[in-house]
């Protein structure tokens, strides 16, 4: 058949081992999965209590009337505002249909969030991949120097997956300003309500100023609700007007809906995780300062830790010994994983054993 040839080499998603399949293979009881930077703490209780109460014949509402109306209220923004994806990475996948296809390039950050560049290659778009800098940093220059009269779309993902860290206001904003105003700059937030630092970007602030701006969020990592897939996109009305014939018609389930209102309405949920990522970020910060192991400070609820060894060594040791992490080796950091930060006690006894491979290692290597 006539396969679009740049799909036909496209690996598929990669999936994680399913946590029952991890328990049969390894014999074990209990098994704490760090590994997705989902919320450990599951999400607000309102949230359960809010799906009991629906019918599921209807097919959903279209528009996600609700929800638009409710978070409009809560950004401040006016509700034509608004896309929404069945999870973020839907919203990715629009963004890339309305804008590229063949000819047309896309820049952003290397190592970053794999989406970007899996779509772009779908579409038959060329995808420019800047390296970041040593400390993390997206290279801003550079990606200001790669954008030619063909570049459609600008990816910048902050907090960075897989590094954490977060692009300062003023650097940010002097970046969009050398961005030609008919490229596309997408800010992904996907840990925006897991930042502390006072010099975060203030989005919705440059969203008033730029017409070429889109910041895109999810339900899926501190409200708890990644099975659902509840994502959304903020931009000026001209954009998602633009954006909204490529979206599909039903594409946020009914209980999607109803659990992204739930949760939004409890913020006071949502402050408490915020709160106690922090904490459990201390932990995995002490444990590397005391071993001496390189680190990304992060914003987000997950740290790289550098174990100068195979990421994919390290990741097998605690699988079996109950904890999956992800390995760097396919995130583009091969000697180090990405530890999602759990609950304190989960925190306390994946770095036991963190500890403990590092005693062995040592051992061995007398
Ligand atoms: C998790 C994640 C997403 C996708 O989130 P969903 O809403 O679950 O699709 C998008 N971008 C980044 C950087 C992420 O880490």
């Amino acid at each position: 058949m006539k396969w679009k040839e740049q799909i036909l080499d496209l690996p598929p998603y990669k999936p994680g081992k399913h946590m029952d399949a991890v328990k049969r293979e390894y014999g074990l009881e209990k098994i704490v999965k760090l590994a997705s930077n989902e919320n450990p703490f599951g999400c607000s209780p309102s949230v359960r209590e809010a799906l009991s109460k629906n019918g599921f014949e209807r097919y959903p509402d279209g528009y996600a009337t609700v929800i638009r109306s409710e978070l409009a209220q809560f950004l401040q923004v006016e509700e034509n505002q608004l896309i929404f994806g069945n999870g973020a990475d839907n919203l990715i996948q629009i963004i890339s249909r309305s804008l590229l296809f063949p000819g047309r390039n896309t820049v952003m950050a290397s190592p970053s969030f794999s989406q970007y560049k899996h779509n772009a290659v779908i579409e038959g778009a060329e995808a420019r991949e800047i390296p970041l800098l040593e400390d993390g940093q997206h290279d801003l220059d550079s990606m200001i120097a790669a954008i030619d009269a063909n570049t459609a779309v600008v990816w910048v993902c902050s907090p960075n997956n897989p590094t954490g860290n977060h692009i300062p206001n003023d650097k940010l904003t002097a970046f969009i300003d050398k961005v030609p105003e008919d490229v596309l700059v997408v800010i992904d937030e996907a840990y925006h309500d897991y930042v502390v630092a006072d010099d975060y970007h203030h989005s919705l602030e440059l969203l008033k100023k730029y017409k070429n701006l889109i910041v895109l969020r999810t339900f899926s990592k501190i409200y708890g609700i990644a099975a659902l897939r509840v994502g959304y996109g903020i931009a000026q009305a001209d954009t998602i007007h633009a954006l909204e014939p490529v979206r599909e018609p039903f594409n946020v389930s009914t209980l999607a809906q109803i659990a992204a209102v739930a949760a939004l309405h409890d913020q006071d949920y949502v402050k408490d995780c915020r709160e106690k990522n922090r904490k459990g970020m201390a932990q995995f910060e002490a444990f590397c300062t005391s071993n001496q192991l390189n680190f990304f400070p992060s914003q987000a609820n997950f740290i790289l830790i550098d174990f100068g060894t195979s990421g994919d060594e390290v990741f097998q040791y605690l699988i079996e010994r109950g904890y999956i992490v992800r390995s760097g080796n396919a995130l583009g950091f091969p000697t180090s994983v990405r530890v999602t930060v759990g609950s304190k006690e989960e925190n306390s006894e994946l770095i036991e054993i963190m500890e403990q491979y590092l005693q062995e290692k040592k051992l061995l290597s007398k």
